[in-house]
């Protein structure tokens, strides 16, 4: 999902006002913590990804068969979900989530013993708590069988509200007044449009959507795919297909439908040898305007293909879809709706934004949202070192400058589990998720290091589920070292470190302030002005500890590092007040 459009309205404004003015914003440790939503029956239903009703089975295939009855405002889906599971646990009952304005018109079920499916379509039982949906079997299935459920429904899912971040379906129209619809779902869940074991930590290798619309639309979808034939069809409907044939997570599973024309292009990758097919769809009245500004994409591609590895969906090509809002990373059909702008550094940051989720989201996935930094705080700094790529390095802090401004530290950047928390309020796993990145990479000090730790997190956990911790255990295996304080500070705490200064009478003295700083924080931090011997590296505690500097000069902090800088003229008393009462 692409940042507020507050940010990006900022970085719009302010990316090159930071460096022509010299505007210094600070980082702010707020007293008031952010609230978390409470945990009714309801999201705990939603959130828990370990209940005992989901653990029972792995999906690995969807077959989504719907129909719009119309594109008018009172169109509503008619269909069927057809899911493939195995067994992971014997069970007679199966959950799965179904949004509050979808009604089930009759749920069938079958199941195989690897050889051959040995009863018929029988109709299962199946009861509703508000937005889950039991289904029932006639006995307990055991673990040598994959069962097949089919759900009928049909029902009006919700408007949203402020697409993508507060989602549901977007029924608009194109400038020429031709219904223009989409959906966006990252944080209510894709059960809001089709009844699906909604949870991002099982996600199907497979998935076919087929929908019927109103004749002269096209129906724009994830995968490969295009029109179809269908003996349903009559003069007034026709059929799109689409298959996905790559593990996929569920809020990714999209549709476009409007009066789109295939943008056919290709990129050919230096890292893999192969050419990608990009089928890009817009709006008619568009097409120029995208055959202009979309080939940017490709020097995107090329940069990420570098520094994350191959692009991980050949087989599905890759198309940017123009969209009735203004991005979200759809895997392999981005939604994009950016007006075909560039920012003030000549590229379309939603291209590149969005593209990145490719690498941090779609293929590489958090085991539960409470980890959604490392969907969108990786991909806010894959679009930092693009930047860095193309611009060099002096380019890269400025942008990175720009986003340090919109870190709230309300809330710690890795969430309560088990509630599918995402909050599309909460930048800072966005921007603070990237400054923690480079963070880490000015505190590793070694580029070779941290783009392998990047690399390798991207490669061996491509198509797979990752909590932090399996980040974290990727750096403490290149570097050789534990970087556990480090995480424990920037993802755990809320607060941004803070190191406390004073200068006075040729002494300077410095301690990580407690309140906002873990006792075991222990980042080197450079200081200039204090040693006529030029720059000299700190290793602050929660101690005060002194340095005796000649010269008038006055103290400069680095602060390419996310750590709050406080002069505090107090220093000196307690310093001698520690003197006299050291600490134990
Ligand atoms: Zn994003």
């Amino acid at each position: 999902m692409k940042k507020s459009l507050f940010v990006s309205i900022f970085f719009v404004v302010f990316a090159s006002a930071c460096s022509i003015f010299g505007v210094h914003f600070k980082l702010h440790n707020p007293n008031s913590a952010g609230k978390y939503p409470e945990n009714t029956e309801a999201l705990s239903l939603l959130g828990d990804q370990e209940s005992k009703y989901r653990k029972c089975f792995d999906v690995f295939a969807y077959d989504l068969d719907i129909k719009f009855s119309s594109l008018n405002d009172d169109g509503e889906i008619v269909g069927s979900v057809l899911t493939h599971a195995v067994i992971r646990v014997p069970s007679d009952t199966f959950q799965f989530d179904i949004g509050s304005d979808l009604v089930v018109d009759s749920v069938c079920g079958n199941f195989d013993d690897g050889e051959f499916y040995t009863s018929a379509w029988d109709r299962l039982k199946h009861s509703r708590l508000g937005n889950t949906l039991y289904v029932i079997y006639p006995l307990v299935v055991t673990g040598q069988y994959e069962i097949a459920v089919k759900i009928y429904y049909h029902g009006k899912p919700p408007n949203a509200q402020r697409p993508p971040w507060k989602g549901g379906f977007v029924r608009k129209k194109d400038e020429l007044d031709n219904p223009w619809w989409g959906v966006a779902c990252q944080t209510e869940g894709a059960s809001i449009w089709w009844p699906c074991k909604d949870v991002v930590n099982d996600e199907s290798q497979r998935v076919g959507i087929q929908i019927q619309v109103p004749k002269g639309f096209v129906v724009v979808s994830n995968g490969r795919g295009g029109r179809s034939e269908r003996v349903e069809d009559d003069t007034t409907f026709e059929s799109y297909s689409w298959n996905v044939n790559y593990p996929i997570n569920l809020y990714n599973i999209t549709f476009y439908i409007g009066k789109y024309k295939l943008l056919h292009d290709t990129y050919s990758s230096k890292v893999t040898g192969d050419t990608l097919a990009l089928n890009h769809y817009v709006l008619e009245q568009d097409y120029e305007k995208a055959k202009a500004h979309f080939p940017q994409l490709k020097e995107h591609l090329a940069v990420y293909e570098d520094l994350f590895g191959p692009y991980p969906f050949y087989r599905d090509g890759f198309k940017l879809v123009e969209a009735p809002y203004a991005g979200m990373e759809h895997q392999t059909a981005i939604a994009y709706g950016n007006g075909f702008k560039n920012n003030a550094l000549g590229f379309d940051y939603i291209i590149l934004h969005e593209t990145a989720h490719e690498w941090w989201g779609n293929s590489l996935t958090a085991y539960d949202l409470a980890d959604g930094w490392l969907h969108e705080g990786f991909a806010t700094y894959a679009e930092c070192l693009f930047v860095e790529r193309k611009y060099g390095y002096k380019a890269y802090t400025d942008y990175m400058r720009t986003y340090k401004w919109t870190i709230i530290n309300r809330r710690p950047v890795v969430g309560p589990y088990g509630q599918r928390y995402f909050n599309y309020k909460d930048g800072d796993i966005y921007t603070k998720g990237a400054w923690i990145l480079h963070t880490l990479r000015e505190t590793i000090n070694d580029d070779k290091v941290f783009f392998d730790i990047i690399k390798t997190f991207a490669t061996r956990f491509a198509y797979k589920n990752v909590k932090s911790q399996d980040f974290i255990d990727i750096v403490n295996e290149k570097t050789l070292s534990d970087y556990t304080w480090f995480f424990d500070q920037y993802l755990y705490n809320r607060f941004v470190p803070e190191l406390e200064y004073y200068k006075e009478d040729g002494v300077f003295y410095y301690s990580w302030n407690d309140k906002y700083t873990n006792a075991d924080f222990h980042l080197p931090i450079t200081v200039k002005g204090v040693s006529t011997a030029g720059a000299v590296v700190l290793r602050p505690q929660l101690a005060i500890d002194t340095l005796h500097c000649a010269g008038d000069n006055e103290p400069e902090m680095r602060s390419n590092v996310l750590v709050k800088f406080t002069e505090n003229k107090k220093l000196k008393r307690k310093f001698k007040k520690q003197l006299d009462h050291p600490l134990n």
